[in-house]
């Protein structure tokens, strides 16, 4: 265990306000709970209205302050990179507070919480000083011009995050928004703050000045609805489920902020016959199970071709057998445990619903030990298309499978959702593979692969699963607005 880590959970965490710690003036905690044991480990603020107006006081102060906006874009970057090192030396404190707050094994805290959120920094360290607008040649309005556009950071900026990855999903927004040279006030989620609030102190100390980067802990339906509907905040930028997307789109339709939304998903798995079955069937199974199925992009639905059904169930079913579930600090574990108590409930309520509508569990299906919030992962046969377990993102360790005959017939399936984040395809004929590409309606899509994401791919989804784009240039332009110049050459 690292001690940093213990010496961070002791603390009475406040809130991360201009570069320092202020109590919040609700006075109101909101318990940390350790979703491997189910017990009570820290405790978070719950900032109140009065915490966010004067927070967001200080990201505008700090806006049109020249410690922000006079510094070079070289001198961004520089900033970027040197919040990289700091989450890279403090990897293991960051690792164990990510593990014991959302229940992920630790190899996934390290590589993700630590790695990913490393290498998102450096990504966009990399853009900030790449900014630029381009020279337009005038074309019809009659006269003698210079015309050019600009750049300019979108202003003070909402972030709200969800508890799947906290500390990446933060970053993913974080470094763009910084890069562009906004400043932002991050709402990382109530149940899974304690990375944010340490990043907060990071970003100090990689230099980045007072109010540029500040953090509000507290609950969806307080402070997450209060930045939504801030009429001195310019954009917020969502990732959470399409429910909340929607309440953020009307609480934001107060001053018209901008508004980009990462959301659900319930991504189509397709298995074509001549798939090579070794590579398919284990990172199929991975595909979902990864982060116990708590994962966006998950692999939840698999589409398996008539003549191999048989086949896969059988080498997907041994698979799943031998994944090993348990505590995240346990060298051993696989998949940890959900991230609450809620969302076990809400898991088990969805497995309920499908046996109730005629799914038939083929294996796992029940909740696991004794304390801390474990569910099995879970593989169910379904053969209708408007079954809720099909339709309903679960965010949990359940694949649903399914059989189809025709590639027309698959395509239809896979597309018969209100989602559209992500999709995967396995099949050896390469043709094949890019037809079927251009008929999925999805943002991302891997081929050979249940896992596709880097920082330079665009992500978001089409249809109910968001607006707009993360990583890649496509995620920087989120945090950048064009002001169009036209100077008279004449006189
Ligand atoms: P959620 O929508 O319940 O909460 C997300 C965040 O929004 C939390 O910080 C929460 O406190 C806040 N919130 C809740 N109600 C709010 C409101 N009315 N106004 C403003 N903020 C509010 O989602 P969750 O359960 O934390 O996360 C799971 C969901 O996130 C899943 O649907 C998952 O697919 C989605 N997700 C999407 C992506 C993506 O990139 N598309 C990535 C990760 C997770």
């Amino acid at each position: 265990m690292s001690k940093e880590a213990i010496n961070f959970l002791d603390r009475t965490h406040g809130l991360w306000v201009n570069g320092e710690w202020v109590q919040s003036s609700s006075e109101s905690f909101i318990d940390v709970i350790d979703p491997a044991t189910g017990e009570v480990i820290s405790a978070i603020s719950n900032a109140s209205q009065e915490d966010l107006d004067s927070c967001v006081l200080a990201a505008r102060r700090a806006l049109d302050g020249a410690a922000w906006s006079d510094i070079t874009p070289a001198t961004r970057s520089l900033l970027l990179h040197k919040l990289a090192d700091l989450i890279d030396e403090n990897g293991e404190e960051l690792a164990y507070l990510e593990t014991l707050d959302n229940g992920m094994p630790l190899s996934i805290s390290q590589s993700i919480a630590v790695g990913a959120s490393v290498n998102c920094c450096r990504y966009y360290a990399g853009w900030a000083d790449k900014i630029n607008g381009t020279t337009v040649p005038i074309s019809s309005m009659p006269g003698d011009y210079h015309a050019y556009t600009l750049k300019e950071p979108i202003g003070v900026v909402g972030l709200i995050v969800p508890w799947n990855f906290p500390l990446v999903m933060a970053i993913m927004k974080i470094a763009p928004a910084l890069a562009a040279g906004c400043t932002c006030i991050l709402k990382p989620a109530e149940d899974t703050s304690l990375t944010a609030l340490r990043i907060g102190e990071l970003a100090a100390q990689a230099g980045i000045p007072a109010g540029v980067l500040n953090v509000l802990t507290g609950y969806g339906s307080g402070v997450g609805v209060g930045i939504a509907s801030h009429p001195d905040i310019d954009k917020v930028a969502f990732t959470g489920s399409t429910v909340t997307g929607k309440a953020v789109v009307r609480a934001a339709s107060v001053n018209l902020k901008r508004v980009s939304l990462e959301l659900g998903g319930k991504a189509p798995n397709i298995i074509l016959p001549d798939a090579e079955l070794d590579a398919a069937v284990p990172a199929s199974a991975m595909g979902v199970f990864f982060n116990s199925g708590q994962v966006c992009t998950a692999a939840s639905r698999l589409y398996i071709h008539d003549d191999i059904y048989d086949e896969v169930i059988e080498r997907l079913l041994t698979f799943v057998k031998n994944i090993e579930v348990g505590p995240g600090l346990a060298s051993s574990s696989v998949l940890g445990p959900l991230v609450s108590a809620k969302q076990q409930q809400q898991v088990m309520s969805f497995i309920a619903k499908g046996r109730e509508e005629g799914a038939e569990v083929l294996v796992g299906g029940k909740t696991m030990g004794e304390k801390g919030f474990f569910v099995q992962p879970t593989v169910m046969a379904v053969t209708e298309q408007d079954m809720t377990v099909v339709q309903e993102e679960i965010f949990g360790p359940v694949l649903v499978v399914q059989r189809f005959s025709s590639v027309d017939e698959v395509v239809e399936m896979a597309n018969d959702s209100k989602y559209g984040l992500s999709a995967y395809v396995w099949t050896n004929k390469l043709a094949d593979s890019h037809k079927i590409v251009k008929r999925l309606d999805a943002g991302i899509i891997g081929v050979n692969v249940a896992a596709a994401a880097d920082w330079d791919l665009p992500l978001g989804g089409f249809k109910q699963s968001g607006w707009g784009r993360e990583n890649g240039l496509e995620g920087l332009l989120n945090y950048l607005q064009t002001k169009s110049v036209v100077a008279s050459l004449e006189g």
